[in-house]
């Protein structure tokens, strides 16, 4: 079954928070002169055009990134997140209007959003490397066109989960491994926490951000419980809920959970929660912020 496109959902406020952790976590991995290896079990298409009827039919964007992406007063700790979007959309309007004066360009208007490959290529330097995996027909070959001209990525049409244990432990011994699955089939829960436990017993030194949907909470505490009963030492697990947990069917919350974290995400995180609360939810909307498994 592959019917998720995440065209429809670029940009909503579960992107919000897991590609400003992405792009905290790659930042810091860029304080070393040492290359490292970024793969992203779950891909989707690179980039995303906001205009289209994919996004234009939910609007989810509308609801997350477009509230932020104009705000003066967002935390420091968004910064490297939203001057990326800022500069990906100043880069649209140029190509767009290449008579556009860059140095007086501030209309920050919101054409295209980045998915986490997109988030990856504005990071990765010369001697890092990429491996994206994506199984959709059509995904694959418009993340096939976002990297034609980026060195150093290698893109397959094939599984993620057994990419990425095909991938460990990178020859750089430093890595990021993002796993995103649609979490379609419910075996995604559990086929996520298994593939991050087996590639932990080869590379227990990498960092892994699994994203997860809150839909029913029995299947996330399952999720905590597989890791908690693993291995795995120092898990940090974040969760922003926009409602209340319910029966009804749907995402009323999204979470992550960061193996092996830089160690300045918590206080990171202390200032993007209150201000993702403030700007993107409601009074109904709470967060966590939990050390699942200590160091
Ligand atoms: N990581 C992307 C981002 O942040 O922009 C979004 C990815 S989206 C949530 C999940 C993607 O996984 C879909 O494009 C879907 O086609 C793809 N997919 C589903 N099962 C897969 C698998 N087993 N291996 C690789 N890709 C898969």
């Amino acid at each position: 079954m592959l019917s998720y496109r995440h065209a429809f959902h670029a940009g909503n406020f579960a992107d919000v928070l897991k590609h400003s952790v992405l792009s905290l976590v790659l930042d810091y991995m860029t304080r070393k002169e040492k290359g490292f290896c970024y793969i992203d079990s779950h891909s989707g298409a690179g980039m995303y055009q906001l205009a289209d009827e994919y996004a234009q039919k939910t609007g989810e964007y509308k609801d997350g990134i477009a509230k932020i992406i104009n705000d003066e007063d967002a935390p420091e700790s968004l910064e490297p997140y939203l001057s990326l979007i800022k500069s990906l959309n100043l880069a649209s309007d140029r190509s767009t209007d290449p008579s556009a004066d860059i140095s007086t360009d501030t209309s920050n208007d919101l054409d295209v959003y980045p998915g986490s490959p997109g988030i990856a290529k504005a990071f990765v330097r010369r001697q890092d490397s990429s491996h994206l995996f994506e199984l959709h027909p059509t995904d694959i070959q418009h993340l096939e066109d976002f990297c034609q001209r980026w060195r150093k990525v290698f893109v397959k049409q094939s599984d993620g989960y057994q990419g990425v244990l095909g991938l460990i432990p990178p020859p750089s011994r430093r890595g990021v491994v993002l796993i995103d699955p649609p979490y379609e089939l419910k075996e995604d829960y559990h086929k996520a926490v298994k593939t991050i436990i087996k590639a932990y017993e080869k590379f227990s030194t990498g960092t892994y951000i699994l994203w997860y949907p809150v839909v029913k909470r029995e299947l996330v505490e399952q999720m905590s419980y597989t890791f908690t009963k693993s291995s795995i030492k120092n898990v940090l697990q974040v969760e922003f809920c926009l409602e209340s947990d319910t029966d009804e069917y749907g995402m009323t919350g999204t979470g992550l959970f960061i193996v092996n974290p830089p160690w300045q995400l918590t206080s990171q995180l202390e200032e993007i929660l209150p201000y993702m609360k403030t700007k993107l939810g409601s009074d109904d909307t709470s967060y966590t912020l939990n050390q699942l498994i200590a160091e």
